[in-house]
C-alpha cells in the first residue's frame, strides 16, 4: 500500500512541507510567549484532551497542528522564558534542536552497528570526548542513556557486580549473588539524588541499603562522616559497594569534596561513582572547571547533557574508568549481537547498555559541538552560575528572606520570613507554599519548592542565560507580596 504518510523517497516533499508547518507553528508560539506558563489547571485542560475522538482523524496535518496548539502549545510550560526558574530544565540551543529533527527522521537505533553505522561512531567519539574532559584515562568508555536516573542505575549495577566478584574472590567462588546482596551498602550524601535509592531497590538491595552520609553547612558530604561509616561497615562485616558522591546536588548545586572522598574510596577499595548530572556543565566551563577537581578519580560518572549542556530531553551518559566493567551490562542475543560479533570487533553499543532500541541522542550534542563549540556551551553555563551568585547577594541582603547556602552552581534555596516575629514557622511554611502556588496560577513566574530541615523553602534553578538579575529581583518582589498578604490575612483571622 502506498500511504502518503510513510516517510520515503516519494514523500520527501510532503515531509518537508509538513515538518516546516510544525516548525512554523512552534516559532509563531515562541514569538508570542509572554510568561512561562498560562496557569492552566488540570480541570481546565483535561476536558479538551478528553473530547478528542481518537477514532476519527482530522483531514490533514494543518488541522492537527491547529488542534495541538489549543491542547498543548498554548498552555505549555516554556523553559526558555526568563522567569521560568523552577526545575533543572534548561532552555535548548538551536543546533541541538536541529539534531533532534535529523535523528528522528533517519531514526537510527544505536543498539547495533547494523542499525546505525555512523551514528554509533559519532556516539563513541562523544563518549571518548566526555571521558577525556573528565580525565578518566585511556581505559575509559561509556554509553548514552535516557537520563541521570538511568545512568546512576547502570553505574551502580556495575559497582554491585564488581563488589560481588570481589567478595567471591575473597571468600569463595561458590558464593551466590543472592547471598552477597544483603551485605552490600551504598554511601551517598544526605542531599544526593533519590534515584540512587531507587537504583538500590531495583538492584535487589532495598532502599535501606543506602546509607545517608551527613552534610556540612554547605550541603556537601562530610568526609569525616564518610570515613566513620566506612570503618563501621568494615567492623560489621558489611560491604561498601559504592560511594555515590554528587557533583551538583539537585537542590543546592553543592559539590561533594571529591578529592577527599576519592582518597577514602582508594583506601578502602570502594567504587567511586560521581553523579554529575547537574555539575557536568563545569566540564566545559572556562572559569569553574576546578570545582570538579577529583572527578578524574571516579570509577563511574553520570552526566546529563539535558541538564547543563542546553540539550533537549533526553541526553545523558554514564562513563566508566575501566571499560571491562561494562561487561556486567552485556548480554549476547543470537538475533542481535551474537558473541561472534564482539570477537570480530563489530561496534555494537547494546553490549554496554541496559536499553536495546535506543535513540541517537548523541547527534544533538554532536551538532552543538560542531556549530557552537564546547566553549560556547561553557560560557552559557558560567553565565547562569554568575547570575545565581549575584542573586545570592541580593537575597542575603534582603531582610524579607533567608537564604540557605551560597551556590557553587546555579540554584538558590531561600525562604520568605514574615516581618511579624509572632508568626509561627508553620505560618511561614504555608506562606511560602502559597506564594509559589500563586505565581504558578498567574503564570508570571514558575519557581520550585523544597524542604530544608523540615521547613518549606522556595528554589530558583537558574539555567537560562536570558534570566537577568532584574528578573530575579522582580520575582522576589512578587513572592514577598503574595507571602506577606497571606501572612497578614492569617494573622487577622487568628486575632
Ligand atoms: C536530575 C538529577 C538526576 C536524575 O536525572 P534524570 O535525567 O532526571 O533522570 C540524578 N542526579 C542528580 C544530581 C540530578 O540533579
Amino acid at each position: 500500500m502506498r500511504s502518503p504518510h510513510l516517510l520515503n523517497d516519494r514523500t520527501a516533499e510532503d515531509y518537508r512541507r509538513t515538518v516546516s508547518a510544525g516548525v512554523e507553528r512552534v516559532a509563531a508560539r515562541l514569538a508570542h510567549v509572554d510568561r512561562p506558563f498560562t496557569g492552566v489547571s488540570p480541570p481546565d485542560l483535561a476536558p479538551l484532551v478528553d473530547a478528542v475522538d481518537l477514532e476519527r482523524p482530522l483531514p490533514d496535518a494543518a488541522d492537527a497542528l491547529a488542534e495541538l496548539d489549543r491542547l498543548y502549545l498554548r498552555d505549555a510550560v516554556y523553559f526558555h522564558h526568563p522567569r521560568y526558574l523552577a526545575h533543572l530544565n534548561c532552555p535548548v540551543v538551536i543546533p541541538a534542536v536541529l539534531g533532534e529533527a535529523v535523528l528522528s527522521a533517519v531514526n537510527s537505533s544505536l543498539d547495533t552497528w547494523d542499525q546505525s553505522a555512523g551514528g554509533t561512531l559519532i556516539e563513541r567519539r562523544l563518549i571518548d570526548w566526555t571521558a577525556e574532559r573528565i580525565g578518566l584515562g585511556p581505559g575509559a568508555d561509556g554509553v548514552f542513556t535516557s537520563g541521570g536516573s538511568q545512568s546512576n542505575l547502570q553505574a551502580l549495577l556495575l559497582a554491585r557486580d564488581e563488589a560481588c566478584d570481589a567478595v567471591r574472590k575473597e571468600e569463595g567462588a561458590e558464593l551466590r549473588t543472592a547471598e552477597i546482596l544483603p551485605r552490600l551498602r551504598i554511601l551517598a550524601s544526605a542531599d544526593g539524588h533519590f534515584s540512587v535509592r531507587k537504583a538500590a531497590a531495583v538492584l535487589g538491595l532495598g532502599y535501606e541499603a543506602v546509607i545517608q552520609v551527613p552534610c556540612d553547612e554547605h550541603r556537601r558530604m562530610q568526609p569525616a562522616a564518610l570515613a566513620a561509616e566506612l570503618a563501621r561497615l568494615q567492623r560489621e562485616g558489611l560491604v561498601p559497594m559504592a560511594v555515590a558522591a554528587t557533583a551538583g546536588t539537585t537542590d543546592f548545586g553543592s559539590i561533594d569534596p571529591l578529592p577527599q572522598i576519592a582518597g577514602l574510596c582508594a583506601g578502602y577499595g570502594v567504587w567511586l561513582h560521581v553523579d554529575a548530572a547537574y555539575g557536568c556543565g563545569l566540564l566545559v566551563s572556562d572559569r569553574r572547571r576546578h570545582l570538579l577537581d577529583g572527578i578524574e578519580r571516579a570509577d563511574s560518572v553520570t552526566v546529563d547533557y539535558h541538564k547543563s549542556f542546553f540539550q533537549p530531553v533526553s541526553s545523558s551518559a554514564v562513563l566508566v574508568r575501566d571499560r571491562a566493567t561494562l561487561r556486567h551490562a552485556t548480554y549476547h542475543a543470537d538475533y542481535l549481537n551474537p558473541e561472534r560479533m564482539a570477537a570480530e570487533q563489530i561496534p555494537n553499543q547494546v553490549d554496554k547498555s541496559l536499553q536495546t532500541t535506543r535513540r541517537f541522542d548523541a547527534l544533538k550534542l554532536w551538532l552543538t559541538l560542531r556549530i557552537m563549540g564546547a566553549d560556547g556551551i561553557g560560557e552559557l553555563f558560567d553565565e547562569v552560575c554568575d547570575r545565581a551568585a549575584h542573586g545570592w547577594r541580593l537575597l542575603a541582603s534582603d531582610p524579607r528572606f533567608e537564604v540557605v547556602v551560597e551556590p557553587q552552581l546555579s540554584t538558590l534555596v531561600f525562604r520568605y520570613v514574615p516581618e511579624d516575629e509572632a508568626a509561627p514557622p508553620e505560618l511561614a511554611d504555608a506562606a511560602n507554599l502559597h506564594a509559589r502556588q500563586a505565581l504558578a496560577a498567574a503564570g508570571t513566574a514558575v519557581v520550585a519548592g523544597t524542604k530544608v530541615d523540615g521547613r518549606d523553602h522556595l528554589k530558583f534553578t537558574v539555567l537560562n542565560p536570558a534570566t537577568s538579575l532584574d528578573d530575579i529581583a522582580a520575582v522576589l518582589d512578587l513572592i514577598a507580596e503574595h507571602a506577606s498578604a497571606y501572612v497578614g490575612e492569617a494573622l487577622v483571622r487568628a486575632a
